[in-house]
């Protein structure tokens, strides 16, 4: 069987790109070893799909290359894909941030990436497990079903997290089988762990909510955290994930917004206990254990200067060393990936394979939390189907 684009993976970028090469006229077959296309957009979001943003900016994305995004970014902006959900007229709205979400499911963005896929006689071979690629003047890929030749190839399999809902490595081994270098993955938006005594320490916390900014190595990220039976995660923690590496720690500041060290001197004289004052700031619950922790409570006024600038310090800059991250089984994304010095920004295509293309996550292109990588997907895949 011959086509003029083999595109592997049948996900947000992929699906992107299929409808643009579509567009121009080009055959196109999508393979995908799932039974069902878009997996990660119905359950993106929630189940409504968060799929742009509108301040969407290049200082959005970690990559080792800040700059390679953002031309893909210019070709393909937010209003681009409002104009398509607008034309499936698919209800939506912006919360907060700039995100736009689905007022109804994530299935009506898969539903309309399908109808158009199919408006422009995009083939879908789904159940297909590739068995060898290669490359003699056109790309031969073997599968269970057949050798299909094209003289292009797209590689938009996306990262490894969610293996449950069928991520694995094909595309980082086809660009290794291509000689394109690879920065090592690792779970990104993810879940943070405790060490095992922090772990025994603060268990009692697990299931506090609070709104908390998270700096680690100079990010900062302010928003909800969540204590968990096994670490920490929230929107905070998971934006925060994305720049940690292994033994660093993160400094939380527990009272955004709110100098410590003055709530504490206009209460110099009080008889109140610090738990107390502290929970007209924070959850109750977290005070009152937070303190037996580090300050053992007992009234303000019994406490010296020195001993409420230290328990401000804590309040305002708590230091945790993570263990690790719960790795790739619920890590959103995956950051690293195809090098992008091995891309051209402008299309997409490897720089030493004629036909060669890579899109969407499995690019060393990881996009913060709020509808940024998915905005990604789109943007990366529609570049590649305007020249494959
Ligand atoms: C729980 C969750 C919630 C998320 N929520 C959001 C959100 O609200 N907003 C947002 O912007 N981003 C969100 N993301 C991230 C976003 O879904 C991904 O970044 C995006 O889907 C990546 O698109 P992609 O096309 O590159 O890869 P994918 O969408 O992962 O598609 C890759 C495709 O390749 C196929 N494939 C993989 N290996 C093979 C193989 N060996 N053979 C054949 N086919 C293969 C897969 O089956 C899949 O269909 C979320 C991710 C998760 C896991």
């Amino acid at each position: 069987m011959n086509t003029n684009v083999i595109i592997i993976g049948a996900g947000a970028a992929g699906l992107m790109c299929a409808i643009a090469l579509g567009k121009r006229g080009r055959s196109v077959i999508i393979l995908d070893h799932a039974s069902k296309i878009g997996q990660k957009i119905l359950v993106s979001g929630g189940g409504r799909c968060n799929f742009t943003n509108l301040n969407i900016q290049a200082e959005n994305y970690l990559s080792a290359n800040p700059h390679f995004c953002k031309s893909a970014l210019a070709r393909f902006a937010p209003s681009d894909f409002i104009a398509m959900v607008k034309k499936h007229r698919i209800s939506h709205q912006e919360k907060e941030n700039g995100c736009i979400f689905c007022n109804g499911s994530s299935r009506q963005i898969v539903d309309m990436l399908r109808d158009e896929c199919n408006s422009v006689g995009v083939k879908m071979h789904l159940n297909c497990k590739i068995e060898e690629i290669t490359r003699k003047n056109r790309f031969i890929v073997k599968t269970n079903s057949g050798v299909i030749e094209s003289e292009s190839l797209v590689v938009a399999t996306g990262g490894l997290s969610y293996p449950n809902l069928g991520a694995t490595d094909i595309g980082h081994r086809v660009a290794s089988q291509f000689g394109l270098r690879i920065i090592p993955p690792k779970p990104a938006l993810v879940p943070l762990t405790f060490s095992r005594s922090d772990r025994e320490k603060f268990c009692e916390l697990r299931g506090i909510l609070l709104e908390a900014v998270v700096n680690c190595r100079g990010h900062e990220f302010r928003g909800e955290m969540l204590f968990t039976h096994k670490g920490l995660s929230g929107p905070a923690i998971l934006q925060a994930s994305s720049y940690w590496e292994n033994s660093e720690e993160i400094i939380i500041n527990l009272l955004p917004g709110i100098d410590a060290r003055s709530i504490f001197l206009s209460n110099r004289q009080s008889k109140m206990e610090i738990k107390n004052l502290l929970s007209r700031y924070l959850p109750r619950r977290f005070a009152h254990i937070w303190c037996e922790f580090y300050l053992l409570s007992r009234p303000l006024c019994q406490y010296n200067d020195k001993e409420l600038l230290d328990a401000s310090r804590l309040l305002n800059g708590w230091i945790i060393k993570p263990a690790g991250t719960e790795g790739y089984r619920t890590a959103e994304v995956t950051r690293g990936g195809v090098d992008t010095d091995e891309l051209s920004s402008k299309t997409m295509k490897a720089k030493k394979v004629t036909g060669l293309y890579f899109i969407g996550e499995v690019i060393d292109v990881t996009g913060h939390l709020g509808g940024y990588n998915l905005h990604w997907a789109w943007a990366s895949g529609w570049t590649a189907g305007q020249y494959a």
